[in-house]
């Protein structure tokens, strides 16, 4: 299978030959500068793993390193050396959440795949919940956040606006409150692998794949330790890739901008023509100016948003890996970077 641009091979320990050694379970954790929680996060995760019978001992925990710059990968190597169920992939840089994620799930090899943030603001206790809605037939089962603990005013309110602003906009319908926190079957996973395009935004691609999703209500809980990696800036940045990863409507913009410009034209040209002959009055400086420096702001905003999508197709045409794996350590040694 191709992984970013790398291939993976699967061997057994005593033949080169390929096998499939699917498993029932992949937890899939993003980590970014996580060293405050990690050991934490891995504690009550792997806690979750051994207590249910239901998984037998069959299940992976990958922990991606996101170019951290503190001991996230020394702490991740760590754990990977003492329990065969965790694999650690350390990428080559910081590649960003969605890219990390993406990593890991094409590195997971399980006929379900959970995945969960590493500062424990979403509960692994919840994941025998997530099992059983499966059990029942989900193919999707995602995680609706019904409270959300400890988080400022201003990010609730901006989440809420912007999802719902979101799917005013986009053709398909993404589920209001909900993040990256969700359990997936692998046919998901593999329709995921499926599209190659370089401005992910999982969430909406998920719902986009469509098949049987079923919410989980939560209440999201402040973060254990460290802090949002989401400052202001990147969660502008995420706004926009996944608006202009699911919506062409602002680029209509440019149409509904010349119709209010056009009708604005008319009657001025009505104005001029009445005050020039019926006024017989000098033609006002001001107002001349306002009209063109809004028209000039109509244009700037239509060429930006042109713009914006030009430089998705700029990026999506180069056709580059998503991300790039530096190393993959298991103590099973089933997976093998080339
Ligand atoms: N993360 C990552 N790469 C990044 C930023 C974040 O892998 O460039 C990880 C981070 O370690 C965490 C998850 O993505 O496990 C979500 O990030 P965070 O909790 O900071 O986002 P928030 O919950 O505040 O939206
Ligand atoms: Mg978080």
């Amino acid at each position: 299978m191709e992984i970013g641009g790398y291939m993976k091979i699967r061997t057994t320990k005593d033949s080169d030959q390929m096998i499939d050694d699917s498993i029932r379970l992949s937890i899939v954790v993003p980590c970014y500068n996580e060293e405050k929680v990690l050991s934490e996060f891995y504690q009550r995760l792997s806690k979750v793993c051994s207590d249910q019978v239901f998984l037998n001992e069959d299940y992976e925990i990958i922990f991606i390193n996101d170019g951290s710059t503190d001991l996230t990968w020394e702490i991740i190597y760590k754990i990977c050396k003492e329990n065969k169920h965790v694999v650690g992939v350390n990428l080559s840089r910081n590649f960003g959440h969605q890219l990390a994620l993406t990593a890991g799930l094409d590195v997971a090899c399980g006929e379900r795949i959970f995945i969960i943030d590493a500062d424990l603001q979403d509960p692994p206790e919840l994941l025998p919940e997530f099992m059983k809605l499966m059990d029942e037939g989900a193919d999707v089962v995602y995680g609706k956040r019904e409270h959300r603990v400890g988080e400022t005013f201003f990010k609730k309110k901006s989440a809420s606006i912007f999802y719902r602003l979101l799917n005013k906009m986009a053709k398909i319908d993404i589920p209001l409150d909900t993040g990256d926190f969700r359990l997936i079957t692998k046919r998901v996973k593999d329709k995921l692998h499926s599209m190659p395009e370089n401005q992910r935004f999982l969430r909406g691609m998920i719902s986009w794949i469509g098949f049987n999703q079923v919410p989980l209500n939560y209440t999201r809980q402040p973060r254990f330790a460290g802090e949002t990696k989401y400052p202001l800036s990147k969660m502008v940045a995420f706004s926009i890739d996944a608006i202009t990863g699911f919506s062409v409507s602002p680029i209509r913009i440019s149409v509904y901008f010349s119709l209010l410009f056009s009708i604005i034209a008319i009657l001025l040209m009505i104005y001029v023509i009445f005050s020039w002959t019926v006024l017989n009055a000098v033609p006002g400086w001001a107002s001349l100016g306002v009209i063109l420096t809004l028209l000039g702001a109509g244009q700037f905003l239509v060429m930006a948003i042109i713009g914006e999508y030009i430089s998705r197709i700029y990026i999506e045409a180069k056709r580059r890996p998503l991300y790039i794996i530096k190393e993959i350590i298991a103590m099973e040694n089933k997976r093998t970077v080339k």
